[in-house]
């Protein structure tokens, strides 16, 4: 019916638009390059074809042609063609394009995220600045600029204008060329000094800045994916706060995305080394009619409990008239995406906040739904106050073993975040009780206990016991010192 030519994003599954995420869940056929999130895949229709017409490892991809025919083959269903970024920033999207509109296939164009601007935000960098840069040229590297002058083909690119242009160049495919682009800019009067830096595998957990001159950059042994980015903007991440540091993260990874983001936009290197996973438990659908208050301790315990309640076809409305407590935004923010919002949220967002905000509240049956292991102060003090308590267990985190690297990077980074009290038992067990060099910040005083059981003295110490809370204490510190 349609072919829909939709950006995928630079590679972090979260910078793909809403209307791609819905077209990716409609479609009945996915054509796809092998640069996409592979994550967005999961939301396809369990019946939907999936194609990768990708390259993978040094192999040949599908040709051009053969990827225009496949989309006019299937152009009478509903096709989503998936491309990395932007689907007309160097993606051949024009070219597929031409060939639905000869066959007469309808198709629409979904905008994407290009990786020359997403790359450099990542890493702190904004390809325009009112001071720097008031123009930016998007360039390929895909060829050589000496060969193709010296070998007679002539380049498509016109360097000596690229040279003298007057804002930031982003190079996209330049991974390899970049030696050579860098000589023929200079020789073509581009100002040797002039700051450059290279984003590998933007967006991604293991993404990679490297810095320099434009002399230098083509020497950084820089490897695809990578963007470049030559111009006076690329030296402005030096004006973050966070630049130069590098800061260890050690909550599980499904959970560490938004941590690891607002370092990285503060212009840290961000090392993740997660000590931890969490594995929902099996276990019986609650009924949840006799309670009066139901507890939620963690984003974790809501998702977990609302997928236990949907395998059976329930949904909030299985919480009936219950009270509902969040320990904190986050957890609040989680029973949100389920349509409830929480009856109570504490000022302090620990067990001791959650019990000082259910002070007047006459509970009689309690439900607290929550990880296997967790601290007894909640259900204890209810239960001195006379109610009567259950305990759901939903969840368990488990050691995530680290590599040798991860423990190595971790260990010499500058700070060292934990999260949790599991956070620091398991990273400890995994580097053998070996503390890390670096200063070590801490959620909160259950987190700074745990890490005083193992001889270890935190740095810095979060007032507010959330993610916002550890950013801002780190910016603290840095501040201080
Ligand atoms: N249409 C895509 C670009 C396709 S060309 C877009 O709009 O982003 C492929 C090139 O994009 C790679 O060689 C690399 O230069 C760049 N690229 C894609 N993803 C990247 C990432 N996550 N980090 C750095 N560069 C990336």
């Amino acid at each position: 019916m349609t072919v829909y030519l939709v950006g995928a994003g630079p590679g972090d599954p979260g910078l793909i638009t809403r209307r791609g995420l819905e077209l990716i869940s409609q479609a009945e056929v996915i054509v796809h390059d092998r640069l996409i999130p592979t994550e967005l895949l999961a939301q396809a229709r369990p019946d939907a074809l999936i194609l990768d017409v990708g390259k993978r490892g040094g192999g040949s991809s599908t040709p051009q042609e053969e990827i225009d025919r496949l989309l006019v083959e299937h152009g009478s269903r509903t096709v989503v063609r998936l491309k990395g970024g932007d689907p007309f920033v160097f993606g051949r999207g024009g070219e597929e394009v031409e060939a639905l509109l000869a066959a007469g296939i309808p198709f629409d164009v979904v905008p994407g995220v290009t990786a020359g601007v997403a790359a450099p935000a990542a890493a702190g960098i904004p390809v325009t600045h009112r001071s720097a840069a008031s123009a930016v040229a998007f360039v390929t590297g895909h060829e050589d600029p000496a060969k193709a002058e010296v070998g007679g083909t002539k380049s498509s690119l016109d360097w000596d204008a690229l040279a003298r242009f007057p804002g930031t160049l982003v190079v996209y495919m330049g991974a390899r060329q970049l030696e050579a682009i860098a000589q023929r800019l200079i020789s073509g009067g581009r100002e040797p000094d002039e700051p450059a830096a290279v984003i590998e595998r933007g967006t991604l957990p293991d993404q990679r800045v490297l810095e320099g001159t434009l002399r230098t950059v083509g020497r950084l042994g820089a490897r695809a994916p990578a963007i470049a980015v030559l111009g006076s903007v690329a030296a402005l991440r030096h004006q973050l706060p966070l630049a130069g540091l590098s800061v260890a993260v050690t909550r599980a990874r499904a959970q560490a995305s938004s941590l690891v983001a607002r370092l990285r936009s503060l212009g840290a290197a961000v090392l993740e080394a997660p000590a931890i996973r969490i594995e929902p438990i099996d276990g019986p659908v609650p009924d949840l009619e006799p309670y009066d208050l139901v507890c939620l301790t963690s984003p974790n315990g809501v998702r977990f409990l609302f997928d236990r309640l949907a395998a059976v076809g329930r949904d909030a409305r299985a919480l009936g008239a219950a009270w509902v407590a969040a320990i904190g935004p986050g957890t609040a923010a989680a029973l949100r995406q389920y349509g409830v919002i929480a009856d109570v949220v504490p000022e302090e967002f620990t067990a001791e906040g959650l019990l000082e905000a259910l002070t007047d509240q006459p509970v009689e049956r309690v439900l607290v739904a929550r990880a296997a292991e967790a601290r007894d102060v909640l259900v204890n003090t209810l239960r001195d106050r006379g109610a009567e308590v259950d305990v759901l267990p939903l969840y368990e985190t488990v050691a995530e073993p680290l590599s040798a690297e991860q423990r190595a990077a971790a260990g010499q980074a500058d700070y060292v975040t934990f999260t949790s009290s599991s956070t620091v038992k398991f990273f400890l067990q995994s580097t053998g009780g070996q503390p890390p060099q670096g200063r070590i910040v801490s959620i909160g005083p259950i987190t700074s206990a745990t890490l005083r059981e193992h001889g270890l003295e935190p740095h810095v110490e979060a007032s507010r016991h959330d993610i916002d809370g550890v950013v801002q204490a780190l910016l603290d510190d840095v501040a201080r010192r």
